[in-house]
């Protein structure tokens, strides 16, 4: 198999046959011409169903992830909601991570909960804990990580062997991670999911979600539910995520180095409590991070010693670090989840710290960016 650039790069990308435009086109039409009544060219007949800038994505994903189809959509939360409404019947139960993604909770506890759908969360570092969540009804393991915004790992083939054994997909997460830094199909996953608005993205100009999987009878779900729910990004937002995707390999080695620095000064300095970063070998999944990462990501969260009064300030006074919702981008942001992209877990049982910063290092140079935050943490102590 072609090395992981040479496929972000080519794969779904051979030049136009009549043009020869190096580039995939945007395919800005909702409608195919038609050579006879159900003569389609490709099998493109409609925008919604397929459309020729998607397929290019879908195609670039897909060989990313080392799985047979991906499909694209309008964002992480489409694919969530489209994924679980495959695999969900009233009265099945899925297991979610106890800190899982907030947007991930609020689905399932806001939405689907009133489609019947039963979930518990936990902690998906502990084997046991997840073969004792199983049930009979259980047909969904929900996995993250690293997770957003603790940092937590979760053994993805551990995962995998209890999620089986219990006649359960598991569902992988892999926005932290990235298919650079981290392959779930490989691993035992039997779908990986993406907010490509993050690293896959990467330019914090485009929000996608995206699913893969080499399960041919699961991806005729996905297609069949997708083209009826209608849940697919435009074209032109298609274009991005794949241009953007195309430089994937070296945006996330900058940021693992990058998020390195920024974790060791973090470590050293008296205005925080506790750093979260799997790298780090005081990190408790640090071992299985190693195992199964190829690097340990740009992601890095902490506790300030201060307090949340001191986090807030930390928040407020970075000036390299925008303070900012979301994150994988090449620029660096900093946010606090507890008021910020965590809000809706407050009061529940997925509460976070409120004096939990977290952020994503961006690929600037390494010297500015621990300068910046050096600055700030320096200000509150
Ligand atoms: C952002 C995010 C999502 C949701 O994706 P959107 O593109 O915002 O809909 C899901 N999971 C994780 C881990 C995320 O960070």
């Amino acid at each position: 198999m072609q090395g992981f650039s040479t496929r972000a790069i080519h794969a779904g990308q051979d030049p136009d046959p009549t043009t020869g435009a190096v580039i995939p086109p945007i395919h800005p039409s909702s409608t195919y011409a038609q050579d006879g009544v159900g003569g389609t060219r490709g099998g493109y007949e409609y925008s919604r169903a397929a459309n020729p800038t998607r397929t290019a994505l879908q195609e670039q994903l897909a060989a990313l992830e080392g799985g047979r189809h991906a499909f694209a959509f309008g964002s992480g939360m489409g694919a969530s909601d489209t994924l679980l409404r495959v695999l969900m019947r009233p009265g099945d139960h899925v297991v979610i991570p106890h800190d899982a993604y907030g947007g991930t909770f609020r689905l399932v506890d806001k939405v689907l909960k009133h489609w019947g759908i039963e979930y518990t969360p936990v902690d998906l570092a502990d084997p046991r804990a997840l073969r004792e969540a199983v049930r009979p009804t259980t047909t969904v393991v929900w996995a993250e990580s690293p997770t957003n915004p603790l940092l937590g790992i979760a053994d993805i083939p551990a995962s995998a062997e209890i999620a089986h054994g219990a006649g359960a997909k598991l569902v992988v997460d892999n926005t932290f991670a990235s298919p650079y830094l981290q392959q779930p199909l490989a691993l035992g996953a039997d779908v990986v999911l993406h907010s490509t608005t993050k690293y896959v993205g990467g330019h914090s100009d485009v929000v996608g979600g995206a699913l893969i999987t080499s399960d041919d009878e699961l991806a005729e779900q996905v297609r069949f539910t997708q083209n009826a729910v209608g849940s697919v990004p435009s074209p032109f937002d298609a274009w991005l995520t794949l241009r953007g995707a195309k430089t994937l390999a070296v945006r996330m080695e900058r940021h693992s180095d990058n998020a390195e620095r920024i974790a060791e000064l973090l470590t050293a300095h008296p205005a925080v409590e506790r750093v979260l970063y799997p790298g780090l070998p005081e990190h408790p999944g640090h071992e299985i991070a190693a195992k199964q990462m190829r690097r340990f990501g740009g992601m890095v969260s902490f506790l300030a010693a201060g307090g949340s009064g001191a986090a807030l300030r930390i928040c407020a006074t970075t000036k390299l670090f925008t303070l900012a919702e979301s994150l994988g981008g090449v620029e660096s942001l900093i946010e606090h989840p507890g008021q910020m992209t965590h809000l809706s877990v407050a009061g529940s049982m997925l509460e976070v710290p409120d004096n939990l910063v977290r952020v994503s290092v961006g690929i600037e140079d390494g010297d500015d960016l621990v300068d910046d935050l050096r600055a700030a943490l320096d200000a509150v102590r």
